[in-house]
């Protein structure tokens, strides 16, 4: 491929300025896509790239005139444009000692000649300013005015030292003279069913387009490219694990199974049954499992979850189910041995609190086998943590983990079933474009004879009020408070005087504080005492956004609510309605933006996980949810997966078509895809060899 450097004018010092911007060959520039477009055509229409302010013509020099200011040289420059109107343009010059400032200005603005002229207007609300703002000026016969005028002109993003004006002209001559060199990747019969670009064509339209119909088609082309290849590249790596068998074996024998079921005290949901079973399709295959389950809050993932770690212990092997904070991890701690202790299985809790004593002791039964489940926090996935023989990790809220952490668990457990949990379900396009190397199960329904949790915007006054009733009837409630850094202490005040305030306002009611910062055991018995009915409102941090599980509990109130996202919101209000009580959640809040008024109407208005999910994803951004944001993996150069899911869904169904069609791309028609494909990700993920 040619390197940048072939390109005339680009020199040395210019290569390096174009090597900031990632671009080492022309063949990058050529993919180097402008960020946005002006557009310069005469008479364009208002419209996209056209805003009142913008001016853009042919005009004549009727005087120009040097000012000194104090710091400051100006130039004035009286003008007639082609509308016969008067206008004056303006420069500012810093001044220097050196050398006149003005001098090429005043070279060039001779009186009576012609330039395009490319700026704003000083008002920028104004149609009839004409103060003009110079940013871009030619003289009616430079060879330049081809590609910066009389046209839609791209706009790319810069790095200090390189031009608008010089990047334009740098594509225009990659684009006469290497264009050629550029292989279409994409199969024709691809491109011809969606109706895209060829690819030479593409690349010129998105740099010069001759109409913003080309423009878009341009672009569709361009963005549906990276899509195909990135979900590729996905899918390919999923499939690597079929090459590699797991060490480890089950058997069901439901000898612990069986006694689990019929303890219950219910019986799983169908969608329950169907996942389970989809998990022990999994766990029983020669390869190792890597399935997300998304269900939403209060679907029941933990009794799912338990039932396969159950098939590892039955099954001889040892199991790990770690949770994304202390306070949910102690839960489930106490969950499982409610159930699984009367069956004789061993299990502990090892977090970053547990005292090394402790922990020393821990970590020997772990490697002798004596604990058969270790519950935790990502303290489970430290180095020093060795078992005797892992066969099954479930990841309770995955979502919860930083890309780092996950991918230090994926290293530690390389053969290991994995089992990742949810209550943030991602819409299904972006599950099978992202999560090719996930296999996504969902609980689709919740347990019967849930009702669904009413929501209000109200004042403290009138929420307190309906505490009180709901303590009244025997109920309990939450009041939570948005600490969001467990570590703040300022914060942490400020919560525990709230909380020493309402005592006065909830006269012979017994009152509870729960946060953060309190020592595991304190938690603990707050929560067992909560559990007991012997605390009727628990004041609460958003420690207790995921998991807590407490049956009684009907009655929420989100102080501030306004503080929150849209999918902390849905989690903390899924602590309440998960008996077959009526549940109300109050959200009170202080200084309202736009933003989150949009965000406590939705919540307000809906229950359902997965429309909340995906305002959430609209409101915040793909990274941020998909947790891959720092990765780099979500990063396009024309694409937007909200903005343009249409094409990532063709690029989906175009991915599948051609995996059934050509699993390892081998056809003399998918060579150029391969080659592009390997050469785009194979540093970022080594791929399988496709021989
Ligand atoms: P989440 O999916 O939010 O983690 P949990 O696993 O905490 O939900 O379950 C919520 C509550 O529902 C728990 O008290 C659990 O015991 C109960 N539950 C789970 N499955 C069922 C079921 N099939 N029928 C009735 N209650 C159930
Ligand atoms: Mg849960």
């Amino acid at each position: 491929m040619a390197n940048i450097r072939n390109l005339k004018g680009v020199g040395e010092a210019k290569a390096k300025l174009f090597a900031a911007l990632d671009i080492d060959t022309v063949s990058d520039l050529l993919h180097y896509y402008p960020r946005t477009y002006s557009d310069r055509r005469k008479n364009a229409p208002l419209g996209s790239f056209k805003h009142i302010e913008d001016i853009c013509g042919c005009f004549k020099v009727l005087s120009a005139q040097g000012i000194k200011a104090r710091s400051l040289d100006i130039f004035k420059v009286m003008l007639e444009g082609e509308d016969k109107q008067i206008y004056e343009a303006v420069w500012f010059k810093k001044r220097t000692f050196k050398f006149d400032s003005l001098l090429p200005l005043r070279q060039t603005f001779k009186t009576g000649a012609w330039f395009w002229i490319v700026g704003k207007r000083e008002n920028k609300n104004s149609f009839t300013d004409r103060k003009i703002l110079v940013e871009e000026y030619y003289p009616l016969d430079s060879t330049d005015l081809k590609y910066n005028v009389d046209a839609l002109i791209p706009l790319y993003s810069l790095t200090k030292g390189l031009t608008q004006k010089f990047l334009r002209s740098c594509q225009a001559n990659a684009l006469q003279n290497y264009l050629v060199d550029e292989e279409e990747v994409l199969p024709l019969d691809l491109l011809k069913k969606r109706g895209l670009l060829q690819s030479k064509q593409a690349i010129k339209a998105i740099h010069f387009p001759v109409s913003m119909a080309e423009l878009e088609n341009a672009r569709r082309r361009l963005i549906y490219e990276e899509f195909l290849l990135m979900t590729l590249a996905f899918n390919l790596k999923a499939r690597q694990k079929f090459v590699v068998q797991k060490k480890h074996k089950y058997t069901l024998t439901k000898k612990y199974l069986t006694p689990f079921k019929n303890n219950l005290g219910f019986s799983f949901t169908p969608s329950q049954v169907k996942v389970i079973n989809e998990i022990f399709k999994d766990m029983l295959a020669p390869t190792a499992m890597t399935r997300l389950v998304q269900g939403d809050v209060g679907s029941g993932k933990t009794v799912v979850a338990i039932s396969a770690l159950l098939l590892a212990v039955e099954s001889g092997l040892q199991g790990a189910f770690m949770a994304p904070t202390e306070i949910l991890a102690t839960q489930h701690f106490i969950t499982l041995n409610k159930y699984l202790k009367p069956l004789g299985i061993n299990t502990a809790l090892l977090t970053s609190k547990t005292t090394a004593k402790e922990r020393q002791t821990l970590l020997n039964k772990l490697a002798n086998g004596e604990i058969q489940i270790l519950i935790g926090t990502h303290a489970l996935i430290e180095d020093k943590v060795e078992f005797k023989n892992l066969g099954l990790i479930v990841i309770d809220e995955q979502h919860r983990f930083g890309v780092k952490q996950r991918a230090k668990l994926r290293q530690k457990a390389e053969q290991v079933d994995m089992l990742s949990m949810t209550a943030t379900p991602i819409p299904r396009t972006f599950a099978l474009a992202f999560y090719g190397d996930l296999d996504v199960s969902t609980i689709s329904e919740l347990p019967k004879g849930r009702q669904e949790i009413k929501t209000f915007h109200t004042s403290e006054t009138e929420a307190f009020l309906k505490a009180k009733e709901a303590v009244s009837r025997g109920e309990q409630v939450y009041i939570v408070y948005p600490l969001i850094d467990e570590s703040d202490k300022l914060e942490l005040k400020a919560v525990t005087a709230e909380f020493e305030a309402a005592k006065i306002k909830f006269p012979g009611i017994n009152l509870g504080l729960i946060h953060g910062a309190m020592k595991p055991k304190e938690k603990q018995k707050i929560m067992e005492d909560f559990l007991a009915k012997k605390i009727d409102i628990l004041f609460a941090t958003p420690v207790i956004e995921v998991g807590i599980d407490v049956k009684n509990a009907t009655v929420m109130i989100i102080e501030n609510a306004e503080r929150f996202g849209l999918a902390s919101l849905h989690q903390l209000r899924g602590r309440i309605g998960r008996g077959d009580k009526a549940s109300t959640c109050y959200l009170v809040t202080k200084n309202l933006s736009t933003i989150s008024k949009e965000r406590i109407n939705i919540i307000c208005q809906t229950c359902d996980g997965f429309k909340i999910g995906e305002k959430d994803l609209e409101i915040r951004g793909p990274g941020e949810i998909l947790g891959t944001r720092q990765s780099g993996e979500l990063e396009f150069k024309a694409g937007d997966i909200i903005r343009d899911k249409d094409v990532l869904k063709w690029a989906v169904e175009d991915r599948d078509y051609l995996v059934n069609k050509d699993f390892f791309l081998t056809l003399p028609e998918h060579s150029a895809l391969k080659r592009r494909l390997i050469e785009l990700y194979q540093k970022k993920w080594p791929l399988i060899d496709l021989g």
